[in-house]
């Protein structure tokens, strides 16, 4: 058994402590962050409420078990039926939101809700588009010692082909910048109960979930699935948050675009000021007016990039991630260390 970090032992009173072990049945919650999914909510819950039934059924996991739908501000009807799912089901849970804030947002807040009340969690889309007969089996990889299970997407049946070509074009741009996320992964994944509490510590504005998760070093394993066409309703990812989600997970990854201005700005220096040092002494022509041309500007990405430099150190000061996540403490630690901190 691996061991645990010193945050474990601090737990919420209404969590048995004794599934640390990962063999006794977990509290298992699903959480599905759902905005404006009216058409299709009613649908998604009984899907999963059949799952989870069948986990109880089976000792898989503990009846304390729930599904948790995050209302991300939703302007249809979305909350209404969920008031009254949760009614007449012991095993639903809701989360309302203010305002709409954004699927990763959502996501964010229902994982930092259920890391409190559950062992291990799975999160996925509130269309059915994330295969919901997987769960079992990445639950089954969380007792076989996984902290983290990705569900990878073999296939993108019923997706546009702009949306295949710019998730394709996405991660391996994002690779390319030094920012590796495990690829055509979404946010379908079993994160443990202490995975979310590493995950919390990072002190992020505008989480990027999925170029975070890997990033906290947990076991992890992987299972893969066709994703599905949606069940019902339109997607909810306008172009607008298409191109904010990737240029949030490029900032909040990757450096790497400054480094490439400044080091842009250096060539474009050294070879146009080379280009004037050669042709000193000659008559001045169209060439060197142009050359003086490109020195100046090189100058300028070059004095930007230094700046940016400085930008990205005060940007990675202000994201205030842990410098380090312990996996364990051993000995004698006496009582007076701070529950969470590094
Ligand atoms: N979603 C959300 N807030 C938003 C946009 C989307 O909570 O502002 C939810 C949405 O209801 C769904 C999930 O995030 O459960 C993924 O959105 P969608 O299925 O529209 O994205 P796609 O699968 O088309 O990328
Ligand atoms: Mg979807």
């Amino acid at each position: 058994m691996r061991g645990r970090t010193q945050e474990t032992k601090t737990m919420t009173p209404s969590l048995p402590e004794d599934q640390t072990e990962k063999k006794s049945p977990a509290i298992f919650w699903v959480v599905v962050p759902c905005f404006n999914e009216e058409e299709v909510i009613e649908e998604t819950a009984g899907e999963l409420r059949a799952r989870l039934m069948a986990m109880i059924e089976d000792g898989l996991i503990r009846p304390e078990s729930r599904v948790l739908f995050v209302d991300d501000g939703s302007r249809d009807g979305t909350w209404e039926i969920l008031r009254r799912l949760v009614k007449a089901d012991p095993l639903i849970a809701a989360l309302r939101l203010r305002g709409n804030g954004g699927h990763q947002n959502a996501l964010y807040a229902g994982l930092m809700e259920a890391k409190d009340y559950c062992h291990v969690s799975v999160s996925m889309d509130a269309d059915l588009q994330d295969d919901p007969d997987l769960i079992p089996a990445m639950v089954e990889k969380f007792y076989e010692g996984n902290d983290i299970v990705y569900a990878v997407r073999k296939s993108r049946r019923g997706e546009g082909l702009f949306k295949r070509a710019s998730a394709f074009g996405f991660y391996r741009f994002m690779e390319a910048m030094g920012a590796s996320i495990p690829k055509d992964c979404g946010d379908f994944r079993l994160m443990s109960r202490e995975a979310i509490k590493a995950l919390s510590l990072f002190g992020e504005d505008r989480p990027f979930l999925r170029g975070l998760v890997p990033l906290l070093g947990f076991p992890s394993a992987q299972v893969t699935f066709d994703r599905r066409p949606r069940k019902r309703g339109r997607s909810k990812y306008s172009l607008k948050a298409m191109v904010r989600f990737a240029l949030d997970g490029l900032i909040s990854l990757s450096a790497r675009p400054i480094h490439l201005i400044l080091i842009g700005g250096i060539l474009l220096f050294l070879t146009a000021g080379g280009y004037l040092l050669c042709s000193a002494g000659r008559e001045p022509g169209v060439r060197q007016i142009l050359a003086s041309i490109w020195a100046a500007a090189g100058l300028t990405l070059l004095g930007i990039g230094v700046t940016g430099e400085y930008i990205g150190r005060i940007w990675r000061e202000m994201a205030g991630r842990p410098r380090y996540i312990a996996r364990e403490r051993i000995g004698e630690w006496g009582g007076n260390i701070t529950p969470g901190s590094n």
